[in-house]
Order: structure tokens, then sequence, then C-alpha cells
């Protein structure tokens, strides 16, 4: 199964991925491409592979899109198992459209304003690009419901499980509907 998470920036993706990942440790998390540079903590070949534009345009991916400003892409191959993507909703659309049986979750922030301040507490980004994130977000999450799920990151904990619940129930489904 093809999990595909979005969200906006500083909702934190990244950090339930992270947990799920511990929780349902049979799930692998498919890595992307992109043209941004590393920030502080980002490791190169496990939460990215950074590439130059020139790399990227040589590459063969399954969706790409420009996210604020630098290139990302999912690379075009053959997952196996239950494979996690963490893409923007461009992205989430973009491989809904080509593989309809993807599962996708869109994770929002409890408002606007908690948004804002997970971005500027996590201070890798200049206010300029905080701006932009933010203005993403508003867009994005207007879409939110073209994804099969919403779910409110309120808290780490009661986030993961829900996400954790649904992936499992959609397995179960899956494996029902194959039987
Ligand atoms: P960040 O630079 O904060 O790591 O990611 C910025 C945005 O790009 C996030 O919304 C993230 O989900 C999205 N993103 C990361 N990888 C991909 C990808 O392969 N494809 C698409 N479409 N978006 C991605």
């Amino acid at each position: 199964m093809l999990i595909v998470i979005s969200g906006p920036s500083g909702v934190g993706k990244g950090t339930v991925i992270k947990e799920l990942l511990t929780q349902l440790p049979e799930l692998q998390l498919a890595i992307s491409y992109t043209t941004r540079s590393p920030r502080p903590g980002d490791r190169p070949g496990k939460d990215y592979y950074f590439v130059s534009p020139e790399e990227f345009a040589k590459i063969d991916f399954l969706e790409s899109a420009e996210v604020h400003g630098f290139k990302y892409g999912t690379p075009n191959k053959e997952y196996q198992g239950d494979v996690l993507f963490e893409v923007d909703i461009q992205g989430a659309n973009a491989i809904k459209a080509k593989r309809p049986e993807a599962l996708t979750i869109f994770i929002l922030p409890p408002s606007d304003e908690e948004l804002a301040k997970r971005l500027v507490k996590r201070k890798t980004e200049k206010p300029a690009e905080i701006k932009i994130r933010l203005e993403t977000a508003r867009q994005e999450l207007k879409r939110q419901w073209e994804s099969d799920y919403q779910v409110v990151n309120d808290k780490i904990d009661h986030t993961v499980n829900k996400i954790s619940e649904i992936i499992k129930l959609e397995l179960e489904k899956r494996k029902g509907e194959n039987k």
C-alpha cells in the first residue's frame, strides 16, 4: 500500500512520521529528492537526497513539484510492501491520480496561529520564508478535503495513534478486498 502523508510546512509531519515508523516498523519511508539545501539536522540520503537543479532534471519521478521555490520529487521506482510518502498536496494529488489505490492522509494544525508559532519556533526559516510557508499553508488547508483522511496534530502521541489506526484499518480493508 502507498501511504501519502501531506500537510502544511511546520505542521509536524517529520515528527509524526518518525514516530509512526517506530510504531509500525514494517513501513518503509520513500526518500525524496530536493534542490533545497540541507538544514541543520537533515541527514542526506535519509531525510532527502540533496541534488543540484541539473541533477534533479535528469531523474525519473513518479511526481515532482515546486514548493516554496525549490523542487521536490518522489523517484519513480517499484515500491515493495507498505511505503510512506511525505509530500505536499500537489504531490499527494499526483500520486493519487497515478495510483488511485493510494491512501492519502492530510495533517492539519490545531489553528493558523499555532502553525505560525511552530514555524517561528523551529528557527529553520527566515521571516520572509515563514511568510511564504504560511501563505502556502492557507492554500493547502483549503484543499484538505481532497485527501482520504484529515487528522489534526494537536498532541503528537494522539496524532500518531490516530494515523496508525487509519493505516491498520486500511491495510485490513485491502486484505479483505484481495481475498
Ligand atoms: P521541507 O523543505 O520543509 O522539508 O519540505 C517542504 C515541503 O515539500 C513539505 O510540504 C514537504 O511535504 C514537501 N515535499 C517533500 N518531499 C516532496 C516530494 O517528493 N514531492 C512533493 N510534491 N513534495 C515534497
